[in-house]
């Protein structure tokens, strides 16, 4: 995976620990102790111990070491977490835009010398019960996490991780599959014409797709024009035609070296038993070169710069007319300065962030464009920190207007400086993050640390985030206008400064085409006749070997019965604040609460259900009772740790024609903010200020522009929701609120120069939704803070009791569903006339690449074929469908998945159309056929237990029982569906549920122009 600029550039936070929630609180702090005991000069396994120091903030040791014969790095943060986790990383620094690191990153994990079967890394994903596999190519490092909850599958991981990434096969075909090929188009027809095909060639293209990060990645290079900053690191397509093997293999002797490598391992098992299989198993077998990967520091410039570049036009931009992007960059210090970084990442979020900052208000608000540009922020995954400041979404006329309202904030910054209150509420969201506990604990810390200790920058001083925070205070003590002074040095009078924008040229496609397509005539035309003889059997012998079956008992597994019978159940209290039922989990939360609330949407008249995402976004961002949305904004973040709401479509468990709709409200807060928190909930509930034209048109103009850049890297799951839409009644909501239709939807209304209809409709839609009448609550916190969270929702039930009003529901059909035998009752609607249809659908795009999906309806949640739907996707995914799509397809991912009783195939950025929509129905011939063994199904059940047992956070446990009514029990039954599972009822359900003509299907593709659908009478094309 090539890591996305934008990605890392949108940590605007220093610190961030999102994604999926995580395991548990450390209970006692063992391996906390066990760390401790080490001494600095210690000699363990062939590393010398540095530093051992508590980071009691994160309640972690960290224990720092170096390899003795080869001169690696070793971090290791010990932590009360079962979710332990591996990385290690190189320093790679690519002088060309061959896409060297990244297609080196793809063929490491095609075979090694202890591991030569085919692609052990994407085979291990079956054999484990890892919670995260992954590799990532960046700037400047590649690096290779993975964690698990078990202590066996972490040797296992561990032993092929290692075998991968210092003794890899690298052979030829791996390079040509993975990287780039010339091959018949039908490689078993030698009289169809040569073209390029290749994994990492294809996911470039769709990756040059994206506006947003051709963006990115232009200022960047042009930034730091004089070395490895200035290339493409994940390979610009045409480039990536000129590398060769023997340069991949070169790459990889000089930059794969333990003296080139840093090792971080995270959480409760031994450090010692790590070294020593690390030890065992690669670093003993290499001595220490001299990898000269260092980056140079980037020549500073006497004078600033202008730059600019073209891009392709978004069909879906919210006016056609205002397509233009300009951002100014500056160039600041090196990153490895961690106080200095970490001040001037600050500085950044107070310059940027919420509609308090100071570019909000001038460059956002006199809606110049329709957002900040995709590099806004600071960016400090290069060796020299940037900041960037700039707007998408604008017209060419504003360009001057633009540049010279940069220069001026950044005057008036100097001038005035930052309010005081809006540093405290920053310090106080960073306070927040460190309490909040994510699941993946372990990786957000490899990722934190991963560019300054690439740049040999002291990792353990970044944990210290607390003693950065105190510094900080006490500098801005010492000198009030500390940031005043920053701004004027770093912004002011750098004059390493970038102005680069981009306009958008109706030929960018066709001169992209046209480049390729002279590259492969060059290509072709210097053939002889052997050739392409060559071509031809080396084509027939890649697809030989793609499709071999594959011994893979070379490869480390775990067995099912390695997995736990049954699961420990959440403990849930049924409560009610109000006459409004509530559930209470009890949590080690450490000092923060968490409060949601689902409201139904079954009275709303169903002509505003469009509109509904839209309510989302604008509800907690427009003010409420006394506070505009300034003060507001200030509020929520100076008391919570975020406030917001999102739409609520999903299936009833034991019928597809029954479903609950709603909004759901979501917040947290340290324990003593709460009455803070409820505050500001009863001013949106009894005074949500939806009057303000000017601040709701800068809201809908974004959201509008999101949506549209979302397309390009989410297009699988437009293409899924769009297959899906016509199978149940869900689906119909789904795609309202989040598919196609919304897209189109929210554009329609940006384009529009008037939204007094959306002013008016949004307290209308308010009425339905924010009223106690319709809705259930859930309170997550420690057991000792419940009871007083209890009271104090009590009383924001009393402060909004005013808005509780008995409304009919607008469909007669209502289900009424307890949350479990004896808990509180859900309002479903049932549709029991609701007949699926077939539609298939094509959205032409302007991207080089398909995203495709089929989807059939099967069965709910609590049906008995649940299981073996399940298993099966995951079957098909490991030993049909990747096979077809990616490998010899050269489509970037395709696979499988049963999810809410709908069984959807899909693919991602896609060479291919019509073979993709084959491969899928020869999936399942190859199901109903039989042809695969009980270690093919034994791998599947293990990779759906991986993900049926990730680790929860505390913040989400019993959300699933609150949300969609699951209980334990439920659970439990599908746990044993799942391990009981066998051949015949895997081709059973293949039979009874994929077969042509057995059940109703949808398809969607999302893609380049094809004449194939458009004249095809049976496909709709938007
Ligand atoms: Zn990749």
């Amino acid at each position: 995976m090539f890591l996305k600029m934008r990605t890392a550039l949108q940590k605007l936070r220093h610190l961030r620990f999102d994604g999926r929630q995580q395991a548990r609180r450390p209970t006692s702090s063992f391996a906390q102790e066990e760390a401790s005991r080490y001494r600095p000069g210690q000699k363990i396994h062939g590393f010398t111990v540095g530093e051992v120091s508590a980071v009691p903030d994160l309640f972690l040791t960290a224990v720092t070491l170096t390899h003795d014969g080869t001169g690696a790095r070793y971090l290791h943060a010990a932590r009360d977490d079962s979710n332990n986790l591996f990385s290690v990383q190189f320093r790679t620094t690519p002088t060309d835009s061959t896409g060297v690191p990244h297609i080196l990153e793809h063929t490491v994990l095609c075979g090694s010398e202890r591991y030569p079967c085919r692609d052990p890394f994407f085979k291990m994903l079956n054999r484990s019960l890892s919670t995260f596999m992954n590799a990532f190519t960046a700037s400047d490092f590649t690096m290779y996490p993975f964690s698990t909850q078990n202590g066996k599958d972490f040797q296992n991981l561990l032993s092929v991780y290692l075998n991968a990434v210092f003794f890899p096969c690298l052979r030829e075909q791996d390079f040509r599959q993975e990287g780039w090929r010339l091959e018949n188009e039908n490689p078993s027809d030698p009289d169809t014409p040569l073209v390029f095909k290749g994994v990492v060639f294809n996911e470039m293209k769709g990756a040059f797709a994206d506006n947003e990060q051709v963006f990115a990645q232009h200022v960047q290079n042009k930034l730091h024009p004089d070395h490895t900053y200035g290339v493409v690191s994940g390979g610009e397509p045409l480039a990536i035609l000129d590398l060769s093997w023997e340069q991949l293999r070169r790459f990889h002797a000089t930059h794969y070296h333990p003296t080139n490598a840093r090792f971080f391992t995270y959480g409760d098992l031994p450090l010692e038993q790590h070294l020593e299989q690390i030890e065992q198993e690669a670093l003993s077998k290499f001595g220490t070169i001299d990898p000269n990967t260092e980056v140079p520091p980037q020549p500073r410039w006497s004078s600033p710069r202008e730059a600019h570049v073209t891009c392709s036009p978004d069909a879906l931009a919210p006016d056609p007319a205002r397509q233009n992007t300009l951002c100014v960059s500056y160039l600041l210090g090196g990153i490895t300065d961690t106080f200095e970084a970490f001040t001037l990442s600050l500085l950044s979020s107070l310059m940027i962030s919420g509609p308090n900052s100071p570019f909000y208000k001038a460059l956002i608000e006199p809606k110049i464009g329709t957002d900040f540009c995709s590099a806004v922020g600071y960016n400090g995954r290069t060796k020299e920190a940037s900041f960037s400041v700039g707007l998408q979404g604008m017209h060419e006329d504003d360009t001057e207007r633009v540049k010279r309202i940069i220069s001026e904030t950044i005057d008036d910054v100097i001038a005035i400086g930052f309010e005081e209150e809006r540093i405290e509420a920053l310090l106080h969201s960073i306070e927040i993050d460190m309490k909040h506990q994510s699941t993946n604990f372990g990786l957000s810390l490899a990722s934190y640390i991963a560019s300054s200790w690439n740049h040999d920058g002291d990792p353990v001083a970044l944990l210290h985030v607390n003693r950065n925070v105190l510094e900080f205070r006490r500098a801005l003590k010492e000198r009030p206008r500390l940031l005043q002074e920053k701004v004027k040095l770093y912004f002011k009078e750098n004059t390493h400064r970038l102005t680069l924008s981009m306009s958008p040229e109706d030929t960018y496609m066709d001169k992209e085409t046209r480049a390729e397509t002279e590259k492969l005539q060059a290509k072709v035309q210097a053939l002889c006749e052997a050739d392409r003889k060559d071509i031809y059997e080396r084509g027939l012998q890649l697809l030989a070997a793609q499709s071999e079956t594959q011994d893979t008992s070379c490869l480390p597994a775990l067995q099912v019965s390695d997995i736990e019978p049954t699961v420990p159940a959440t403990a849930v209290q049924d409560g009610s604040a109000g006459g409004v039922p509530v559930q209470y989990c009890e949590q080690p939360t450490n000092g923060l609460v968490y409060f949601r609330a689902m409201c139904s949407l079954n009275s709303l008249p169903e002509d505003l259900l469009l509109h509904v995402p839209l309510f989302c976004q604008v509800v907690t961002r427009m003010g409420c009772g006394e506070l505009d949305y300034r003060q507001q904004a200030q509020q929520m973040e100076l008391r919570t740790g975020n406030m917001s709401v999102s739409c609520h479509a999903i299936a009833d468990f034991a019928d597809l024609d029954v479903y609950e709709q709603g909004v759901l409200l979501s917040s947290c807060c340290l324990e003593k903010n709460l009455p803070h928190m409820f505050r500001l909930w009863s001013d949106i509930f009894n005074s949500p200020r939806f009057d303000d034209e000017e601040r709701l048109r800068v809201l809908v103009m974004m959201s509008a522009q999101e949506l549209a850049n979302g397309i390009s890297h989410s297009g699988h799951h437009y293409a899924m929701t769009r297959a899906q839409r016509h199978l149940t009644p869900s689906g119909e909501l789904q795609e309202a609120f989040g598919g196609m239709e919304q897209v189109k939807f929210m554009k329609r209304i940006a384009e529009g120069s008037d939204l007094n209809l959306v002013m008016r409709t949004l307290p209308r839609i308010k009425k339905h939704l924010l009223n106690p009448d319709s809705m259930r609550c859930a309170v997550n916190a420690a057991p000792q803070k419940t009871p007083d969270a209890a009271a104090q929702l009590e009383s924001f039930m009393k402060d909004v009791a005013a808005n509780k009003k008995a409304l009919k529901p607008v469909k007669s059909n209502i289900r009424e569903r307890p949350l479990d035998p004896h808990g509180p009752i859900r309002k479903l609607i049932a549709e029991p006339q609701f007949q699926p249809w077939e539609m298939k659908t094509f959205f032409q795009m302007p991207f080089p690449v398909n995203f495709i999906s089929e989807s059939s309806r099967t069965v709910p949640f609590c049906h008995e074929d649940t299981a073996s739907l399940r298993v099966l996707a995951r079957m098909m995914t490991a030993k049909f469908l990747h096979r077809e799509i990616r490998e010899k397809g050269g489509a970037y991912g395709g696979g499988a998945m049963h999810k809410g009783g709908l069984f959807s195939f899909y693919s991602y950025r896609d060479p291919n159309s019509a073979a993709t929509l084959s491969a899928f129905r020869e999936g399942v011939n190859w199901a109903k056929s039989g042809r695969f063994s009980q270690q093919d199904i034994d791998e599947a059940k293990l990779s759906v237990f991986s993900g049926v047992d990730s680790p929860v956070a505390p913040s989400d446990k019993g959300m699933r029982r609150f949300l969609s009514g699951v209980t334990h029990d439920m659970k439990q039954q599908h746990r044993e569906g799942l391990f009981a599972v066998s051949h015949q009822s895997l081709v059973q359900a293949a039979e009874r549920y994929l077969g042509a003509g057995q059940r109703t299907r949808g398809v969607a593709i999302l893609g380049p122009e094809n004449e194939r659908f458009q004249k095809d009478p049976s496909w709709i094309v938007k």
